[in-house]
């Protein structure tokens, strides 16, 4: 079964490598002796010395150099270039806010293959946005839409579809299409919230959706109404880790966009500058690509502040909430 392969065999042919048993030398018995080692992937081949292999299942030296050689050609397929890079950058698609300074402030307004967090007090605009990105998106893409559907997930009961009617009008798009084309579902738990999410890819993929925007307002309020004593604090993060994670993966698959809502807590520990700070912290942080931080102002008008944005400058914008939806402030 094991073919011994020689030492002057012809080229490695490095596709063929998906186990560390299809390396040269190595056949399924060796495989075996590195895997109860530990040595469990093609990776861990790559960085070893010649010295451990030769320790670890008493091959030769020449034979542990080849494979090692191999191992390291082979992992070399995983990389991808700056350049994919830029490709799968220029693949990303923008929603129009309803506000050109709102758009400009997210770099063409919110973006697809991302996460965008609105977090702000109550009254700041965050169920709003998400309104008004729900009828949005579904308007053709010279409109700045992108024609797609909806998946809203709310877990404060505080969808409104009359609201969504008066937005879809003021659009100037037919309301009752706009609502059929928001798949709503209310979510009673986390675990319910995080299964949900677990499921939009399999729905996406057996009724055949075009969805392009994925809305859970808010992402925060049942984590932390269920995770109220510290003790569980470290339990709730990785939680909500593994949700944000999931999320991520969605809308890099579907090419869609992810908004989502967050609340504000009061943070006792800062006595100058903003005294409060988003749920979930440096978890949610991290895992959404733009936080735009809400506040109210005068009136109509909210300001949007642009915080840790990996490629954008910090920044404001002002907009206003008026009953036909998100508008740019006169
Ligand atoms: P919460 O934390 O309580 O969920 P939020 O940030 O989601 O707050 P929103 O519901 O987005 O708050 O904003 C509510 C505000 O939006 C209202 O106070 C009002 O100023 C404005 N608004 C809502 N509906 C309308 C409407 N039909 N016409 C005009 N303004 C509206
Ligand atoms: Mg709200």
């Amino acid at each position: 079964m094991v073919k011994k392969k020689e030492e002057d065999d012809e080229p490695i042919d490095v596709k063929a490598i998906k186990d560390i048993a299809d390396l040269p030398g190595i056949g399924k018995t060796t495989a075996d002796k590195l895997k109860a080692a530990g040595m469990m992937d093609i990776m861990a081949v790559a960085v070893a010395s010649p010295d451990i292999l030769i320790d670890l299942t008493d091959m030769t030296k020449p034979t542990a150099l080849k494979a090692i050689h191999a191992a390291r050609l082979a992992i070399q397929i995983g990389f991808r270039t700056g350049e994919d890079f830029l490709k799968d950058r220029e693949s990303t698609l923008k929603i129009n806010t309803g506000s050109k300074a709102l758009n400009e402030l997210l770099g063409g307004g919110v973006e697809t293959k991302a996460i965008t967090e609105a977090f702000g007090e109550f009254g700041s605009g965050k169920s709003q946005l998400g309104f008004q990105l729900a009828v949005n998106v579904q308007t053709p893409v010279d409109k700045g839409g992108l024609g797609g559907q909806v998946v809203f997930i709310d877990t404060e009961g505080t969808f409104r579809p009359e609201r969504i009617v008066q937005l879809a009008k003021a659009a100037g798009v037919d309301p009752i299409e706009v609502l059929r084309n928001i798949k709503v579902a209310r979510a009673f738990s986390s675990d319910h919230q995080m299964l949900m999410i677990d499921k939009v890819d399999e729905a996406i993929r057996k009724d055949n959706l075009n969805v392009k925007l994925i809305i859970i307002d808010s992402l925060t309020s049942l984590f932390r109404s269920e995770f109220a004593g510290r003790g569980t604090l470290a339990d709730r993060q990785q939680k909500l880790n593994k949700h944000l994670h999931t999320m991520q993966r969605l809308a890099d698959t579907h090419n869609l966009a992810i908004f989502v809502t967050n609340q504000v807590m009061a943070n006792p520990a800062i006595f100058f500058g903003n005294p409060t700070q988003p749920i979930g912290g440096h978890i949610v942080g991290h895992a959404s690509t733009y936080r735009l931080y809400l506040r109210k102002s005068k009136g109509e008008k909210r300001i949007a502040r642009l915080i840790d944005s990996p490629h954008l400058p910090e920044g404001e914008a002002v907009f206003k909430v008026t009953a036909e939806g998100i508008r740019d402030e006169e």
